[in-house]
């Protein structure tokens, strides 16, 4: 089981290309994707409701096989990722195998996260190329070295999975998706604060609804 954790502020077009793209290229048992109330990366940065990110959730990933999870929304407190696992690790029971997904900008931060050696045991990672962000294209040399340095000095690439693997700890997987763009939330928020329509950014029914309601404004 893949889940995709974000803040969705708002979901974008390459946040959905991403999904496809997991659900194309790893074919999973299921992909859970999970916004977070009060995420811990993001300090400072206006959010707008858990219910209005839902809802442009639902219109984004509308005909895809995945489940839009409120794991987090239902919890009190910053949404961290380790809590949300031993959650769904309940939800789909011990024999599945639990994978986060993660764009590589949000990897290389991935020591400063809560307990980050306990969601290491407890799920493998999905590392995803994002275009525009440092190490965007996912070089090997580059995640051995920041695994090895910030992580643990266990993991060892192996080149016939095409993952980092390690003695005790699951697997790092980067994984290469096709023609993802760089754009981001923040270029979505900027774009509609200097009063411009984001109509290559986002799908139709989002930027619909973010206009009926007045949100980033
Ligand atoms: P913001 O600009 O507000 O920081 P964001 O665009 O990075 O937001 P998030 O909701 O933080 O969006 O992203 C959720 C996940 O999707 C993260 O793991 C992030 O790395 C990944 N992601 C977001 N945009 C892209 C992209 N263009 N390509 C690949 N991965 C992406």
């Amino acid at each position: 089981m893949v889940v995709f954790g974000g803040t969705f502020n708002p979901v974008h077009l390459a946040h959905t290309h991403v999904v496809k793209e997991i659900l194309r290229l790893l074919e999973p048992d299921g992909l859970y994707v999970v916004p977070a109330a009060v995420p811990p990366h993001k300090p400072g940065k206006k959010i707008v409701s858990a219910e209005h990110r839902m809802a442009m959730l639902k219109m984004a990933m509308a005909g895809l096989p995945v489940v839009l999870s409120d794991v987090e929304l239902k919890r009190k407190g910053t949404s961290f990722t380790v809590d949300t696992l031993r959650t769904l690790r309940q939800e789909v029971g011990p024999e599945s195998e639990l994978y986060l997904t993660m764009g590589v900008d949000a990897f290389f931060d991935f020591h400063t996260w809560r307990d980050e050696k306990l969601i290491l045991s407890m799920a493998g990672i999905i590392v995803v190329n994002r275009p525009g962000t440092p190490h965007g294209d996912l070089p090997v040399g580059e995640l051995q070295s920041y695994l090895t340095d910030r992580i643990d000095s266990g993991y060892a690439w192996d080149p016939a999975q095409k993952r980092f693997v390690h003695p005790t700890l699951c697997g790092i997987v980067p994984l290469s998706v096709t023609l993802v763009s760089p754009l981001s939330s923040t270029d979505v928020r900027t774009c509609i604060e200097q009063g411009d329509r984001p109509t290559d950014l986002l799908h139709p029914e989002v930027l619909r609804y973010i206009e009926d309601k007045g949100l980033y404004r």
